[in-house]
């Protein structure tokens, strides 16, 4: 079965080039210029990738990212203009996977939809093996899909590869891992993490989740911190 991307870029010249070499290197291509038709072809065919300019016409290509929605099984690469970092940072928030900045060369593009496409496929098969049962399996022992966190020997591994965390990381992800499906409010990770006499801005929480998320979700392709709006974070059971 061959591998099959959706191109989303209005430059139809670029659109072209960028279809030509993708054809050339093996993979089918399906095109959209506008980002209301890229929003439909997406939903409606399984993309092994979809590369997804930031610039459209109809919806621009973060909102298309936002519609298709966190649980989007697809990776996304964005095309970004040079500088638009905020644009960088949205759509990794809004769960595309890599961006590449244009102008770029051919080379870079395949070789990041190379990796793109070999995350994935490491992760279904992460998925796929694990069907052990998650939240504490034993003392000290907190599972989830793929990761696993020993309190006793301070150690976290996601599919069996060591994450380097920092002490508040790791207290942070623990103190989720062992409230599995409830939500947790800044207030009471800040006293878990940083103890009841911390004094300072509650968003040093979201900040050590971001960090989290940076090294675990964006890492290993997985959505395990999930934001509760309003009220604070959670980690489901799934
Ligand atoms: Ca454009």
């Amino acid at each position: 079965m061959s591998t099959c991307i959706l191109v989303v870029e209005d430059e139809e010249k670029l659109a072209r080039f960028i279809e030509l070499e993708l054809i050339h290197e093996g993979y089918e291509v399906d095109k959209a210029f506008d980002g209301r038709v890229a929003l439909e072809m997406a939903t409606s065919k399984a993309y092994d990738l979809i590369l997804l300019d930031i610039m459209l016409p109809g919806l621009n290509g973060l909102e298309v990212l936002r519609r298709l929605g966190k649980d989007n099984p697809t990776p996304v690469i964005l095309l970004t203009a040079r500088d638009a970092v905020m644009d960088k940072v949205a759509g990794l928030d809004a769960g595309a996977v890599d961006y590449i900045t244009k102008p770029f060369a051919i080379e870079e593009l395949l070789a990041r939809i190379r990796v793109a496409l070999k995350m994935h496929n490491k992760m279904i098969n992460l998925g796929n093996q694990d069907n052990a049962p998650m939240g504490q399996t034993e003392e000290g022992i907190y599972k989830w899909n793929s990761l696993v966190l020993d309190d006793r020997k301070h150690r976290v591994t996601v599919g069996g590869q060591e994450i380097s965390l920092t002490n508040r990381e790791f207290l942070m992800l623990k103190t989720l891992l062992e409230n599995l499906d409830i939500v947790l409010s800044r207030d009471t990770l800040l006293e878990k993490v940083c103890g009841y006499d911390y004094v300072g801005e509650t968003n040093v929480v979201d900040v050590y989740i971001r960090f989290l998320r940076t090294k675990i979700d964006e890492t290993f392709g997985l959505k395990m911190i999930q934001t509760v709006r309003g009220v604070g974070y959670v980690i489901k059971s799934e």
